[in-house]
């Protein structure tokens, strides 16, 4: 590993986001986007870290707890498992806003990621669907792709995550 590192953001980018003001709070809730599996997959082929960093908000409001979530990821990750993929860490924010340094756009989370392995800031991508997810990539450092919602603030716009990671594994 030479540190090039994808981080993405998870509800809207891997699974299907809950309706506004709500969370995805148990397994039964969560549901994969098309292509994302293969998405991760391919960044695993091409020797890509590939980490999940996310705001779960609905933990400070006690929608659902820290136990809920882990056990939503330990899912996540065995069916990533039972497809040949795997991410190499998640990283949660479960604050209110404005309590915190972890919370994206803040870069807690990144450099919390940093603590467990190398990133090299220049050869690594932050994939998000969310405006806080591409000002977190900028404040951190790194390039930044919009996915579904396309922003303009972000490097590369593409309209979902498996069409972002296929421009990333060609270039
Ligand atoms: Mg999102
Ligand atoms: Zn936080």
């Amino acid at each position: 590993m030479d540190g090039k590192t994808v981080f993405l953001d998870r509800d809207g980018v891997i699974n299907v986001k809950a309706p506004e003001g709500d969370y995805i709070k148990s397994w039964s809730e969560f549901h994969f986007l098309p292509g994302a599996i293969e998405a991760i997959r391919l960044l695993n082929d091409h020797n890509w870290h590939v980490v999940i960093i996310t705001n779960q908000r609905g933990i400070a409001r006690h929608l659902m707890t820290m136990h809920d979530l882990n056990r939503i990821h330990f899912s996540l990750k065995e069916e990533l498992q039972n497809h040949g993929a795997h991410v190499d860490g998640i990283y949660v924010c479960p604050h209110e806003k404005g309590t915190c340094h972890c919370r994206k756009p803040d870069i807690g989370l990144f450099l919390q990621a940093e603590q467990d392995f190398p990133v090299d800031k220049s050869k690594s991508w932050m994939i998000g669907d969310s405006q806080s997810d591409i000002e977190a990539g900028r404040n951190y450092g790194i390039r930044t792709i919009s996915v579904v919602n396309l922003n303009p603030l972000a490097d590369k716009q593409f309209p979902n995550l498996l069409s972002a990671v296929n421009f990333l594994v060609n270039s």
